[in-house]
């Protein structure tokens, strides 16, 4: 599932000529991928007007948005296999391509482009906003600060402040949108590796230095990994078709029964809130420090 890296990457490759560009056509081809649209036609609420100029594209966490001049717009959730990709010269009803939405568009160069999103399995999908405040209101009001774009103490502080009140373990509060938005199975695995800190940990013993730690290591790892493109484990490319380069440092991360970078004792793999989880046991301590 594409994480902060993959997203932001993703962002990247489409902002040139999306942020800019004019919309003259939108194609929706299945109308379920429309999510939570407020109350017209799928397609309608999906489509913004032909006309309309994209005025920004932007990321919180895992979620991608982009706005119109008019003020619509729509947020794009990839969730398990979701990708949003330039398909410019391919005939619109070429086949099982699974493509469910298309734009066709004008950049701001003048050259029409054509952007296609697939979900073969449907875990994503568009979610039409009226305008920023309803997005912020409706779509991610339970979104917590944006792992990298948080301001560092903030961000500690948030941290800090959900751990204790929680006693789940310190693996599952990295995952939870609602505490910092971003991190998914790996880059939480990647984090607590590099900070030292045991995912079974239980959250409310989680130190302020433990807390600083683990934040200043995420967004080392997150600022690496967009540099490196992000991870493509199986099918995540950009919208050039691009895969990513950071899976060949993963240091734990699919990892299992080999051994440690750091201290060559094996890792280990435990199930913590359904995901596969990697850790050192000699490296990983379950005591916070
Ligand atoms: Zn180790």
């Amino acid at each position: 599932m594409p994480e902060l890296p993959e997203v932001e990457s993703l962002r990247r490759s489409l902002a040139a000529d999306l942020v800019g560009a004019r919309i003259e056509r939108f194609d929706l081809r299945r109308d379920d991928i429309v999510r939570q649209a407020p109350d017209v036609s799928k397609s309608d609420a999906a489509g913004l007007p032909a006309g309309t100029t994209i005025a920004s594209l932007e990321r919180h966490g895992k979620q991608l948005a982009f706005t119109a001049r008019c003020g619509r717009g729509m947020v794009i959730r990839l969730g398990m296999s979701g990708q949003l990709r330039w398909g410019d010269g391919r005939k619109p009803d070429s086949g099982s391509d699974h493509v469910h939405a298309r734009w066709t568009l004008r950049n701001p160069a003048g050259e029409r482009r054509t952007l296609e999103f697939r979900d073969p399995r449907r875990f994503g999908g568009l979610f039409p906003y009226a305008s920023v405040a309803d997005r912020a209101e409706r779509l991610w009001s339970s979104l917590g600060p944006d792992a990298i774009d948080a301001a560092t103490e903030p961000l500690v502080d948030r941290i800090e402040e959900v751990a204790r009140a929680s006693r789940r373990p310190l693996k599952s509060l990295l995952l939870d949108q609602s505490a910092v938005a971003g991190i998914g199975n790996i880059y939480a695995d990647e984090a607590l590796f590099a900070a030292s800190l045991h995912p079974c940990l239980p959250s409310k013993r989680l130190a302020r230095t433990g807390a600083s730690r683990l934040v200043a290591e995420f967004r080392s790892i997150l600022r690496k990994a967009i540099d490196a493109g992000g991870s493509t484990l199986r099918d995540y490319v950009d919208a050039t078709g691009r895969a990513g380069s950071f899976q060949e440092t993963h240091r734990v991360y699919g990892r299992a029964g080999q051994p440690c970078v750091r201290c060559s004792n094996v890792l280990r793999s435990v199930l913590v809130a359904g995901r596969t989880t990697v850790w050192c046991p000699r490296c990983q301590s379950r005591r916070s420090r």
